[in-house]
């Protein structure tokens, strides 16, 4: 079993590589972890978290922007929930990239996306990004292939250019079964609550399961680097997905390794009266 001082090693087996296959990845991989364990854990990973983005947020001196991606019912919004659950919200900067609107349509398509890059000491948590731009894009043919296929140089550079200027990239796919994502529409058809996430044009987009497959694996493959590493998080099971994204976001930040500003001259003694 993998204990929260090993979170190094789950986050080197979820890493994505240059040729990567996403039948390799089981999205049901429970790693080793029972649920109550996990849960558990995720609870400590994220007080480790929660210590961390306090210097991260006082220091503001880097950014770190998390992208999500993952299929309809993948567990984008879940995920958002249970990470903004433990840390100070004051530093977390959340955007969701839907349909673009008439002006976003009219510049180009990274526009929208960079306008909402996190501002230094801010986590930006992306749901959904630029990268439907060689998804939903590429499979439904809103662009020629000669438009598209010309995207992923462009990505790279952009978050080159970011991680650069000091925002850290970290890009998570959610990696969910098609069986599960059968289930999760189910239960949004059936739930009363659950109803307004479900549009018809899922359905149309489960469909093209296997051509969204094949633009997921090309994206990841062609964009994942050493500066904005792509990872594959198992997402079949909400509780081994939380750890996982867990055991990523406490990673990234030790890596910054975040610490306070120095204090001013002069506060040595000082007595408040
Ligand atoms: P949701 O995240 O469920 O609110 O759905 C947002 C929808 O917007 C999804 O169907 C996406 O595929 C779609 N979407 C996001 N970005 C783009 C884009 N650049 N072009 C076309 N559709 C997009
Ligand atoms: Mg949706």
């Amino acid at each position: 079993m993998y204990g929260p001082l090993m979170a190094d090693d789950v986050v080197k087996r979820c890493r994505a590589d240059d040729h990567i296959d996403l039948h390799d990845r089981d999205p049901g991989d429970k790693l080793g972890w029972d649920k109550q364990w996990a849960q558990a854990a995720f609870a400590e990973e994220m007080a480790v978290v929660s210590d961390l983005q306090r210097k991260f947020f006082a220091a503001e001196n880097t950014a770190l922007l998390v992208v999500l991606q993952a299929m309809d019912a993948g567990g984008k919004d879940g995920t958002i929930r249970s990470v903004l659950n433990g840390v100070n919200p004051a530093g977390v900067d959340v955007n969701s990239f839907g349909v673009p609107s008439d002006e976003e349509r009219a510049h180009d398509y990274l526009w929208r996306v960079h306008a909402h890059a996190p501002a230094m000491g801010q986590i930006g948590i992306f749901n959904r990004s630029h990268y439907e731009d060689v998804l939903v894009v590429r499979v439904k043919g809103f662009a020629p292939e000669s438009v598209w296929s010309k995207r992923y140089d462009h990505i790279k550079h952009f978050e080159k250019m970011l991680a650069d200027e000091g925002t850290h990239v970290v890009k998570i796919f959610l990696n969910v079964s098609k069986e599960k994502q059968r289930e999760r529409l189910q239960d949004r058809v059936d739930d009363p609550d659950e109803r307004w996430k479900f549009r018809l044009g899922d359905l149309d987009d489960r469909k093209l399961w296997d051509d969204y497959q094949a633009a997921f694996r090309d994206a990841i493959r062609k964009t994942t680097t050493p500066d904005a590493p792509w990872y594959i998080v198992p997402a079949d099971r909400k509780w081994v997905r939380n750890l996982v994204v867990a055991k990523i976001l406490r990673h990234h930040l030790e890596q910054i390794d975040p610490q306070y500003p120095p204090a001013d001259e002069g506060f040595e003694g000082l007595i408040v009266e």
